[in-house]
C-alpha cells in the first residue's frame, strides 16, 4: 500500500493528509491503519517514536468515532505532558475537516476546571497523562464509561515512569469491551504483562525488530579517561558546528552542571530536568524547538515526549543506568525520514555496557577518536568559508565599501582571503593548538594503577583515606573496574583513587585525605544500578577487614539524581577544570566575552565569540 488512499480512510481525513503534506504512509501507519479500520481488535504494535505512530492510531480512530455525539469515546493515554499536547495538536489537524470534531488534552500543571471545561465541550476524544486522568476520575469530571477505543502511547515509558497502578485505576472506569491499542518502542516484561491483563488477542505488528533502533541512526562511540569527558564533549560539539543536539546526563546535578559549563564556555545550551519549573522547562524547550538553542542538556525522564523532528545528535555524556534506556535516547534523533547519529562517551569501565547495548538494538557501534585539535580547526573553518560562499549580499555594506577597499587598496585577493579567515582560525587555532589528544586506545594502558597503589596510600600513611564501599566481585567489579567507576563518577583524576582492594561484596579504596568529605559527601545519597551504594571511612588502612561506623551528613535516603540544581552563576568552576581547557576560544579583541548575566539570561543568543561556530540559520 503506497497511499494514504489505499489505507480506506475517508476523505475529510484524506484532504487533512494532504494539507499537512504527508505523501506516504509510515511502515507503522500502512502496518496499523487497515487493520484498525477493518476490525474491532486490541492491537500492540512495536514502533520508535518518531515512526509516525500518532497518526497510525489517530486517524483510525478519528474516522471510527461518531462525530455527532458529544460522548466521549476514545481516550489516549501519554507519559508526559509534552507528548500529550503534542497528540492532541496532531488530531486537531488530522480532525480539521471532521466538522464537529472536539479533542481535549488533560494534563499536570496546567488549571483543572479549565480542562474539565473542554471536555464538557463535548470531546469525543481526550489526550491525558495517567496521574490528572486519574484525579479528575476520582473528582467526576470526566467521564470514559462509554469509551469504545484506548490506546496506551509509548506504553513502556509509562511504566519506567511508574504509572502502572495509575493505568490499571483508569481503564478499570472503562467498558471492558473496548478496543485497545498499545504502542511501545521495546517490549519489557511488563509491558507484556499490561498486554496479558488488559487486552483479548491482540494483533500484534512490529516496525523493525523488537527492540531494535531506528536504521535511520547510527551508533559512535569514543573512549576517553573520564576527566575528560567535558572536554570530549566539546569536541564533538566543535567538530559538528551545525549540530543540534540533545545530550544525555544520568542525573540532575550532572545535567544542571553540564549545561551550565557549556553556557560558561560559549556554548548554546541549556538544561532540562525535573528540578526546574514547569514554566523554565517550557522556556527552554521552546528555545529549543525554534533553533535557539544547539545542545540541550536532560535527563531520560524531562526528554521523555520531546517532539522534536530534527535532532541532528544524541551524546550520551554518561550511559544510562538502565540500558534499554539507550533505545529511547538514540531514538530521539533519526526521526521523521532524517537520519542521526548516537554518540556515546565511555570510559574503560563502561565499554562492556557497549557490547550489551549492541546486543539489545542489534546493531553495531563504530569506535571513533575524538577529534584532535586540528581537525577542528580545519571543519571550522571550512563551515566558515561555506558560511561566507553562500552568504546573500547585504546592500546596505554598499555605502562602507569605498572605505573598506581604500584600506585594502595595496592587498591581493589571496592575501585578503588569508587575513579574512586569520581572524577567527587564529582564535580556534591558539586554543587547540598543542592541546592533547583526549582518545585512549581500547587495549589496557595508562589507566592501570597496581605500582603506584604501593607508592602511595599505605607508605603515606596520615596523608590518605581508607574507605569500605559495599560493592564487590559480586557486582561484577575487580580493582580496575572498580577503580575506573570511582574516578569517573567521582570526577577524580588518574592517580586519585588507589589501593583497590575489592572483596566478594565490598571493597577498600583509598584517597587522599583531602578528597574524604567529597567522597562522603558524594556518597551520602548514591543509587547505582538501582541500590544504595554505601561508603564509610574505613579504619583498617591495610588488611582491609574492620570498618568505622562513621558516615558522613545525615539525612535520609534520596534517590539518585535527587539534588537541588545549582542557580545560575553557581560554584561548577571550581570543580577541578584545567587551566588549558578554561574556555573555549572567544572572538579575538574579545578578551572579556558576553558578560555572564548576558550570557545565561539569552540562553542561546549571545553576542561575541559564539558566532563563528554556530551559524544560526534556522533548520526547518
Ligand atoms: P510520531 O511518531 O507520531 O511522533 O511522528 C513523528 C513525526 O513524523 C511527526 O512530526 C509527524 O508529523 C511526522 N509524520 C508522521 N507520519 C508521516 C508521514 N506519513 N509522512 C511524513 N511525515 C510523517
Amino acid at each position: 500500500m503506497n497511499t494514504f488512499q489505499d489505507l480506506g480512510l475517508n476523505d475529510d481525513l484524506l484532504r487533512a493528509i494532504t494539507d499537512i503534506g504527508f505523501i506516504t504512509p509510515s511502515d507503522v501507519q500502512a502496518k496499523a491503519i487497515p487493520i484498525l479500520l477493518e476490525q474491532d481488535t486490541d492491537l500492540v504494535a512495536l514502533a520508535q517514536t518518531g515512526t509516525g505512530k500518532t497518526a497510525a492510531f489517530g486517524f483510525p480512530m478519528l474516522q471510527k468515532i461518531n462525530i455527532e455525539s458529544r460522548t466521549t469515546q476514545g481516550l489516549i493515554l501519554s507519559p508526559t505532558r509534552e507528548l500529550c499536547l503534542q497528540i492532541t495538536n496532531e488530531l486537531k489537524n488530522y480532525g480539521k475537516y471532521c466538522k464537529g470534531f472536539n479533542v481535549a488534552a488533560i494534563y499536570g500543571g496546567a488549571s483543572i476546571s479549565e480542562q474539565a471545561r473542554e471536555v464538557k465541550r463535548g470531546a469525543q476524544i481526550i489526550v491525558a497523562t495517567p496521574g490528572r486522568m486519574k484525579d479528575m476520575i476520582n473528582r467526576n469530571m470526566v467521564d470514559i464509561s462509554k469509551i469504545e477505543y484506548a490506546v496506551l502511547d509509548e506504553a513502556d515509558e509509562m511504566l519506567n515512569m511508574g504509572f502502572y497502578e495509575d493505568i490499571t485505576d483508569i481503564l478499570s472506569h472503562s467498558p471492558k469491551d473496548k478496543n485497545t491499542w498499545l504502542f511501545s518502542a521495546t517490549m519489557p516484561k511488563e509491558v507484556s504483562n499490561i498486554a496479558k491483563k488488559f487486552m483479548n488477542s491482540p494483533v500484534e505488528i512490529t516496525v523493525g525488530n523488537k527492540n531494535e533502533s531506528t536504521s535511520q541512526v547510527s551508533h559512535e562511540y569514543y573512549l576517553v579517561n573520564s576527566r575528560d569527558r567535558y572536554q570530549a564533549l566539546k569536541r564533538l560539539a566543535d567538530a559538528h558546528p551545525d549540530i543540534f543536539s540533545v545530550i544525555f546526563c544520568r542525573t540532575k546535578r550532572d545535567t544542571q552542571k553540564v549545561a551550565e559549563q557549556l553556557i560558561e564556555d560559549g556554548y548554546s545550551a541549556g538544561a532540562l530536568h525535573g528540578d526546574l519549573s514547569q514554566n523554565q522547562r517550557d522556556m527552554v524547550m521552546n528555545s529549543f524547538r525554534k533553533n535557539q538553542i544547539q545542545m540541550l542538556v536532560a535527563t531520560d525522564v524531562a526528554a521523555r515526549g520531546i517532539d522534536v523532528d530534527n535532532i541532528t545528535h544524541v551524546i550520551n555524556y554518561q550511559l544510562p543506568d538502565e540500558i534499554e534506556t539507550y533505545t529511547h535516547r538514540s531514538g530521539r534523533t533519526g526521526r521523521a525520514g532524517k537520519t542521526g547519529v548516537s554518540m556515546v562517551i565511555v570510559s574503560k569501565s563502561e565499554l562492556r555496557k557497549i557490547k550489551t547495548i549492541e546486543r539489545i538494538i542489534n546493531k553495531s557501534f563504530v569506535k571513533k577518536d575524538i577529534p584532535d585539535g586540528m581537525e577542528i580547526c580545519e571543519v571550522q573553518l571550512m563551515s566558515l568559508a561555506n558560511k561566507i560562499h553562500k552568504t546573500e549580499i547585504n546592500p546596505e555594506i554598499e555605502k562602507y565599501l569605498t572605505s573598506i577597499n581604500e584600506l585594502f587598496e595595496n592587498t591581493s585577493k589571496d592575501e585578503l582571503i588569508k587575513k579574512f579567515f586569520s581572524v577567527e582560525f587564529t582564535r580556534f587555532f591558539n586554543y587547540y593548538n598543542k592541546t592533547k589528544n583526549l582518545s585512549v586506545p581500547e587495549s589496557r594502558g595508562s589507566d592501570s594503577d597496581s605500582g603506584r597503589d604501593f607508592d602511595r596510600g599505605f607508605s603515606s600513611n596520615g596523608d590518605s583515606s581508607r574507605f569500605f564501599i559495599n560493592v564487590g566481585k559480586k557486582d561484577g567489579y575487580d580493582w580496575m573496574s572498580l577503580k575506573d567507576f570511582l574516578k569517573e563518577i567521582l570526577e577524580l583524576g588518574r592517580d586519585d583513587v588507589f589501593k583497590v582492594d575489592v572483596k566478594d561484596s565490598f571493597s577498600f579504596f583509598n584517597t587522599e585525605k583531602g578528597l574524604q568529605e567529597k567522597v562522603l559527601a558524594f556518597f551520602n545519597d548514591y543509587k547505582h544500578n538501582g541500590r544504595f551504594v554505601n561508603v564509610e571511612v574505613s579504619q583498617d588502612q591495610g588488611a582491609g577487614t574492620s570498618r568505622n561506623k562513621r558516615r558522613s551528613g545525615g539525612g535520609g535516603r534520596r534517590s539518585d539524581g535527587d539534588f537541588k540544581p545549582r542557580r545560575s552563576g553557581g560554584d561548577f568552576k571550581s570543580s577541578g577544570r584545567r587551566s588549558s581547557d578554561v574556555s573555549r576560544p572567544r572572538r579575538s579583541g574579545d578578551s572579556s566575552g558576553p558578560n555572564r548575566r548576558e550570557r545565561r539570561s539569552g540562553l542561546a543568543e549571545k553576542s561575541g565569540e559564539a558566532s563563528f561556530s554556530r551559524p544560526r540559520q534556522s533548520r526547518r
